[in-house]
């Protein structure tokens, strides 16, 4: 029975947001929130308390009994510790408390949450702030704040504080170019993230079945179900009532959490789904993504399904990615990336457009690292998803712009009008004529960017630090320029023909999926980083390590401790495959098939003392025997080459990924050969026809 429900009401009724706090606090605390919040300064503690008091009386209104500052740990995905409000008076009975103290900063055990070294064992303290951008909302009985987590010395240990880093300083740069256009009205730019997430939905009484499912999030084994993706019949095909009630069940609890869950739909796979929200300030797009991929698992199970977030769960079919939309936007809403209707607008926009594109060639490898997973090396370059090359994707219309500023040419537009290319005599720019490009990492889509290359589990966090700080430099330099120029217009004019002409070479409107791309890209020199093993030593490079340090993103120190806990993360997820490939293998796999045989083999006997043929049970027992047979070999080499793991991060990174991934592969094949041949009441777990079609 479907119940109807009102929207409006419901949506953000689980948040302390702004109209909240209008109702629950007096006004003159409520315009020194606001004001704190625009400048960035932090809360005095009398404000403090009186927030944490209204706080706690609105949170308890909802059903509150606990409150928890929820961070962003290096994990990729959330923390929290829950108190409750109670404190004692003495004759046996509690009040509910809580202070301004509590709200603005917590202390967790730090000590089991990756640092890379930053947090010697000796001192295990950290500490949570509110970031007071964010609003406060009630989940599950408790209260939640949302906080930045850093070490005793300062140093950021989570994803939220050098996202709020990179804001204020896109902000600060791109505020210096518009008054170069003569806007002395914006007092903030602001970066606006829309992030598509895909998933799958599996029944809970399979999953349960598969250990590798359970422990690393996809199947190890599995030979191709009869059917995959070949038809096309899933993609926006009629979603099934379970998922559909799922979807609504989802959709409700994001909308009373201020989630703007917005698109719902089937995607390429089978059993595969996709969410999009309405785009949103990037902090709380963040927030939002990790209360959409949490809640979507919670969600899932109350529908007796698992969520799989992974970013390849089956091999044969596509795997999932999460399509970032960035742009950057006015406070009063104008959106910088939209091409404009006047001359001067458009040489606005055109500058802004420049410093992407110069940013994303000399920064290729950066943006590329911050994808690099081991889920998403399954996926990236793998005709489904982009390749491991970065390039971008403008459309054939802004693409003929960029030549004709670098050739100095007249642009002929589409309705054939000749006009001259320059900074007082631009063409008017057509918005989103062009054709929607899915093979490209970073499509150009009419007012924004979609870099496509982020992996579904993933937090979105550091992509866009790296896309806002690339951009803030670039901007930075090209005020630096036009700032001392003596005529603004030719100097402009010089720097975005000089710009395009130095980095047209990341422009790419082809198929990205194609081998012609892949020896394109090598001649112009761009940069390919098939694995996460390839890229990530290019994250700690001079380049970059200047890059953040001068925007005061992360300190030298806290930019190699990410290094240090992405590549050791690789190796312990690969080693952890790899456990669980050896032990279904041998305790679940190869016992099957043998019993099998064994069953075969009788029947053999049996049917040889009537003098009947056994053809087939010879045949099949012989097959089976070999590939079992060279399953137990390999999981023995397996079994070695776990063992002589090198020492040093990088050293096992590197060996887990061309040895130890090798060796999995030629497990899958026996084992995969295993399951094909052998009875189907024998097999220990689902296999993907029952996984993907149920
Ligand atoms: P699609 O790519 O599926 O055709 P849309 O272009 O409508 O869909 O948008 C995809 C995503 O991009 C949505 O999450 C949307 O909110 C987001 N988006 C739209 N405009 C912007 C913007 N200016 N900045 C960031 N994200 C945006
Ligand atoms: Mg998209």
């Amino acid at each position: 029975m479907s119940h109807a429900v009102n929207v409006p009401e419901l949506f953000g009724s689980d948040v302390f947001n702004e109209a909240a706090m209008k109702q629950y606090l007096k006004p003159e605390i409520y315009s020194a929130w606001k004001r704190c919040v625009s400048t960035g300064s932090p809360l005095p503690l009398d404000v403090a308390n009186e927030i944490a008091e209204a706080m706690k009386v609105w949170a308890i209104s909802k059903g509150a009994t606990h409150y928890t500052h929820w961070f962003q740990p290096m994990t990729g995905i959330t923390a929290e510790k829950h108190d409750s409000f109670i404190a004692p008076v003495g004759d046996g009975r509690v009040v509910m408390e809580f202070s301004g103290k509590e709200l603005v900063r917590g202390e967790p055990d730090a000590s089991s949450f990756p640092s890379g070294g930053l947090r010697a064992t000796f001192e295990a303290r950290g500490y949570t702030a509110w970031d007071p951008t964010s609003f406060a909302f009630v989940k599950d009985d408790s209260l939640y704040i949302p906080t930045c987590f850093f070490s005793y010395t300062g140093a950021a240990l989570d994803k939220k504080t050098p996202l709020l880093r990179s804001l204020d300083e896109i902000s600060r740069e791109a505020l210096r170019i518009l008054r170069l256009f003569g806007d002395t009205e914006t007092k903030r730019v602001h970066v606006s993230v829309g992030p598509e997430q895909e998933y799958f939905l599996i029944p809970k009484s399979l999953y349960a079945q598969r250990e590798d499912l359970r422990l690393t999030g996809r199947t190890l084994f599995g030979a191709s179900a009869p059917k995959g993706q070949e038809l096309d019949d899933h993609y926006f095909g009629t979603i099934r009532t379970r998922v559909s009630c799922f979807m609504k069940d989802l959709d409700e609890q994001l909308w009373k959490l201020g989630v703007l869950s917005k698109t719902k739909h089937n995607e390429a796979a089978p059993a595969q789904h996709e969410l999009a929200p309405i785009y949103s300030e990037a902090g709380n797009a963040c927030d939002a993504n990790q209360l959409v991929m949490e809640i979507m698992k919670k969600c899932a199970a109350k529908h007796d399904l698992v969520c799989l977030l992974h970013e390849k769960p089956f091999a044969g079919v596509n795997g999932s990615g999460k399509h970032n939309n960035w742009s950057l936007c006015t406070d009063s809403g104008k959106n910088l990336f939209s091409p404009g209707k006047t001359p001067s607008q458009n040489a606005q926009f055109l500058v802004f457009l420049a410093a992407f594109l110069k940013g994303v060639d000399e920064y290729q490898d950066f943006l590329r690292c911050t994808v690099a997973s081991p889920g998403n090396d399954q996926r990236l370059g793998a005709s489904e998803a982009p390749p491991a090359i970065i390039s971008v994707f403008l459309g054939d219309e802004l693409t003929a712009i960029v030549d004709s500023v670098i050739h100095g040419n007249n642009y002929e537009d589409p309705a054939k009008s000749v006009m001259r290319i320059g900074v007082d005599v631009l063409p008017a720019i057509p918005k989103d004529t062009n054709d929607r490009n899915r093979t490209s990492p970073i499509a150009f889509t009419g007012n924004k960017f979609e870099f496509r290359m982020l992996g579904s589990s993933q937090s979105i966090a550091g992509p866009n630090i790296a896309l806002n700080t690339i951009m803030a430099e670039e901007l930075g330099k090209f005020s630096d320029v036009l700032e001392q120029a003596e005529d603004f217009d030719a100097a402009l004019q010089k720097l975005v023909c000089d710009t395009f002409t130095a980095h047209k070479r990341i422009i790419f409107n082809g198929n990205s999926y194609s081998k012609e791309w892949e020896q394109e890209a090598a001649r112009r020199g761009l940069s390919n980083l098939p694995s996460t093993v390839d890229a990530l030593p290019q994250y700690i490079s001079e380049k970059n390590i200047r890059l953040v340090t001068k925007h005061r993103i992360f300190s030298e120190q806290e930019f190699r401790a990410r290094y240090e806990i992405h590549l050791e993360s690789y190796s312990k997820i690969i080693c952890i495959e790899a456990k669980t490939a050896l032990d279904m293998a041998l305790r679940q796999i190869l016992p099957a098939a043998l019993h099998y045989c064994r069953d075969l083999s009788d029947s053999i006997g049996k049917k040889q003392s009537i003098g009947l043929s056994c053809h087939v049970e010879k045949s099949l027992a012989e097959r089976i025997s070999a590939a079992a047979d060279r399953l137990y070999d390999s999981c023995e080499a397996l079994r070695k080459i776990l063992d002589q793991m090198p020492e040093g991060a990088q050293a096992a990174a590197k060996w887990c990924h061309s040895v130890v991934l090798t060796q999995m592969d030629t497990i899958r094949e026996s084992a995969d050969l295993l399951e094909q041949l052998t009875d189907k009441s024998y097999w220990p777990y689902p296999v993907y026809s029952d996984l993907l079609f149920y």
